[in-house]
């Protein structure tokens, strides 16, 4: 059976400060642990908790309400079946008053195989999302560019950086490509923003289907794109631009019964040991400087 009198002082300090609530149900349906978090979020003291049965006015009744306590009970689910459940529920508030909460039900298995009690991990949620995946959430959309939701700058910065150090380390190489999409204005100026946008968009997805899974596709700026590639060689890089180029040539985007097409000009070079953001990303924006230069719809690597 689950013996919490066996925890070390260590294990329930940790437990006592995890930033979840944390409740323990013994084999008999009994509480016997309610750390501080659980009791910030209920308002019920581990005092008032502990040996309080479940489903009780504190941890159930409201706190683990329908889905829960009717057929995800980890008590009453076969032994095969002891997977954790995540289940979104409303705590019932000492003062009243609803919590929407996020709660994991882990069954603690005892020595005869039976499950001997639950250990339950519960934490407030804002709307649908817990506290974790808004989180998640928010670092996602702070790297993702809304309108072509393809890595930003941001990212890719980040992503040269770290390719940067790993080239200095064990010599891993690769290479950038600068694209700038041709006489975008243009596209603007007739079709219109939105349209403009959805061009953008379609060139990002060329792009992206265009790489390697472990390449990089990035929006720069307005209507540049930055590619990471994993190729060491010019050679090798020149091709993939090219391909990108040919690629993007032929893509037409459909908007409002208009068929647009476009070009893109690429830039591209192959990171160097002593190279920085700046440096790197400059020696790719030369070399479409000559793409467009030399006419556009082309590609220089240098
Ligand atoms: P070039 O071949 O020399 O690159 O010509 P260009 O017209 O592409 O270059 P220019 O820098 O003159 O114009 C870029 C245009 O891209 C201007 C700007 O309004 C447009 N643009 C930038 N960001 C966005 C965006 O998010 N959506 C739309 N629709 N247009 C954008
Ligand atoms: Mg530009
Ligand atoms: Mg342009």
């Amino acid at each position: 059976m689950f013996d919490l009198e066996n925890l070390s002082a260590q294990e329930k300090k940790l437990l006592d400060n995890m930033i979840n609530g944390v409740c323990v149900i013994d084999y008999a349906g009994h509480v016997i642990f309610w750390n501080e978090s659980a009791a910030e979020i209920t308002g019920f003291s581990p005092e008032e908790s502990i040996g309080r049965a479940c489903p009780s006015d504190i941890i159930a009744g409201e706190i683990i309400s329908e889905p829960l306590c009717k057929s995800r009970c980890p008590f009453l689910m076969p032994q095969a079946d002891e997977k954790p459940a995540t289940i979104d529920i409303r705590l019932r508030h000492k003062n009243g008053y609803d919590v929407p909460a996020r709660i994991r039900c882990v069954p603690i298995i005892g020595v005869s195989g039976m499950t001997a009690g639950v250990l339950e991990v519960f934490e407030r949620s804002y709307g649908d999302l817990s506290i974790s995946s808004q989180l998640e959430d928010m670092r996602k959309k702070a790297y993702i560019d809304i309108v072509t939701r393809i890595p930003n700058r941001r990212f890719a910065e980040e992503s040269i950086s770290e390719s940067l150090d790993m080239l200095r380390q064990n010599g891993r190489g690769f290479s950038v490509l600068m694209g700038d999409i041709d006489f975008f204005k243009r596209v603007n100026d007739t079709y219109g923003h939105d349209a403009g946008d959805a061009v953008l968009a379609a060139v990002a997805d060329t792009l992206r289907s265009g790489v390697r899974l472990l390449d990089i596709v990035s929006r720069w700026g307005g209507e540049e794109f930055l590619v990471i590639l994993k190729d060491v060689h010019k050679k090798a890089a020149l091709r993939r631009a090219e391909a990108l180029r040919k690629a993007v040539a032929e893509r037409i985007t459909k908007d409002d019964g208009n068929d647009i097409a476009v070009t893109i000009s690429f830039g591209g070079t192959v990171a160097r040991k002593d190279d920085t953001i700046e440096s790197l990303t400059e020696r790719a924006d030369e070399c479409l400087y000559k793409s467009k230069e030399g006419g556009r719809n082309r590609v220089t690597v240098l």
